[in-house]
């Protein structure tokens, strides 16, 4: 993915993310139109496959188990009720899927195997399989990939420096990791931020240039307008005023001409005509349904008549990369590989238990020296 050589550096970005708000949303829009269909956006629809019971501590998050949000922890969603939403979801116009799981890191365990049943089945149905599971290793990406997922998303959330005010469970590096994990196995990446979180205009502009000095950037940028939830760190962080998403959606369109900006999400409380303003700034994608993983969101139909009023045209899958074959031979082959490892390794804990259990007793022997008084003792 290209970036754009005139924004380069962190004085640059601010002094254009700065720019009057009508010459900027004209820049960004003549470059929309120099690479992508600016009447086409793309509907997306996320599922929240396992919510809730997270051990990170995303400061934002409704789902990490540590806050009182009223978010209860269920299990991994069964793979028939994924592929009937991805149905519904698909009917009513989405072309991209993104299933979510709760998460700190992807476990090789029977869960995972299921979660490559499902990308397996949505990339058949002919629609883009997008997963966000944390942080995943180079094995798992690879078998992601097996099975025919398009795009995975890692966000960063925003820039080093201010991420340590919202996360402490990991590091910004682990992040980068995943992201690179992601990148060689040949899938899509999908990396954004989240603004409204308390952070200077500096950090918007600090997670832009994180992915500037990226060999390839993201060929997906979500923005996200943070919705604050009780219970959560940030709960009581004040909405973002709207032309503060437009500046950054704009800014990530210039910067990135290439890539799809999503907007994604806190749609709800933007009026049509802000989503009309990003629009025409470069956001080329929004998440479609009432829910996104366990936060409000616009309903298909409001969304359908927006589309209608806007004169835009949902976007069809796979316009910017061909859909990823399934592998079922390899699937297979690495399910068996994993069942045989973890019987291994089961064997192994069974083995060590055993010699735990019956440890030989350490018999005393009896000093011959000893009077009979003294063994009575
Ligand atoms: S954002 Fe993801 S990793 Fe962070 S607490 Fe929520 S579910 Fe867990």
């Amino acid at each position: 993915m290209k970036v754009n050589p005139q924004y380069n550096s962190k004085e640059k970005l601010l002094a254009l993310y700065n720019k009057p708000l009508l010459e900027l949303v004209y820049e960004a829009a003549t470059i929309h139109r120099e690479y992508h269909n600016p009447r086409e956006v793309q509907m997306s629809s996320l599922i929240s496959i396992k919510t809730g019971g997270c051990s990170e501590d995303c400061g934002y998050c409704p789902q990490a188990a540590r806050y009182n949000t009223g978010v209860d922890a269920e299990r991994l969603m069964d793979v028939g009720m994924v592929i009937e939403r991805a149905r519904n979801a698909k009917k009513n116009g989405s072309s991209r899927l993104c299933m979510g799981a709760a998460w700190r890191e992807v476990k090789d365990n029977r869960d995972f195997d299921n979660v490559i049943e499902m990308v397996q089945q949505v990339n058949s149905m002919g629609m883009e399989v997008c997963c966000t599971l944390g942080m995943l290793s180079d094995d798992q990406a690879k078998r992601l990939k097996n099975a025919g997922l398009y795009a995975y998303n890692h966000n960063l959330d925003s820039s080093e420096e201010y991420y340590t005010d919202v996360i402490s469970t990991r590091e910004y590096n682990d992040r980068l990791n995943t992201i690179e994990n992601v990148r060689d196995a040949g899938i899509s990446v999908c990396s954004g931020g989240i603004i409204g979180m308390g952070e200077k205009i500096e950090d918007r502009i600090g997670l832009l240039m994180s992915y500037m000095k990226m060999d390839n950037p993201p060929e997906s940028i979500p923005i996200n307008a943070l919705v604050a939830v009780e219970g959560t760190p940030l709960e009581d962080q004040k909405e973002i005023e709207s032309w503060e998403i437009i500046r950054m959606v704009a800014t990530t369109r210039i910067a990135f001409p290439e890539s799809v900006v999503r907007l994604s999400a806190g749609r709800t409380s933007l009026s049509m005509e802000t989503q009309g303003m990003c629009f025409m700034a470069g956001a080329g994608s929004i998440f479609a349904g009432d829910k996104l993983l366990t936060t409000p969101n616009p309903e298909f139909n409001e969304d359908s008549e927006m589309f209608n009023i806007l004169g835009l045209i949902p976007k069809k899958p796979f316009q910017d990369g061909c859909q990823p074959e399934s592998n079922k031979d390899l699937i297979i082959e690495n399910k068996k590989a994993l069942a045989e490892k973890r019987k291994k390794e089961l064997e192994t804990a069974r083995e060590n238990t055993i010699k735990l259990k019956f440890k030989p007793r350490v018999i005393k022997t009896v000093d011959s020296s000893l009077n009979e008084k003294q063994l009575s003792k």
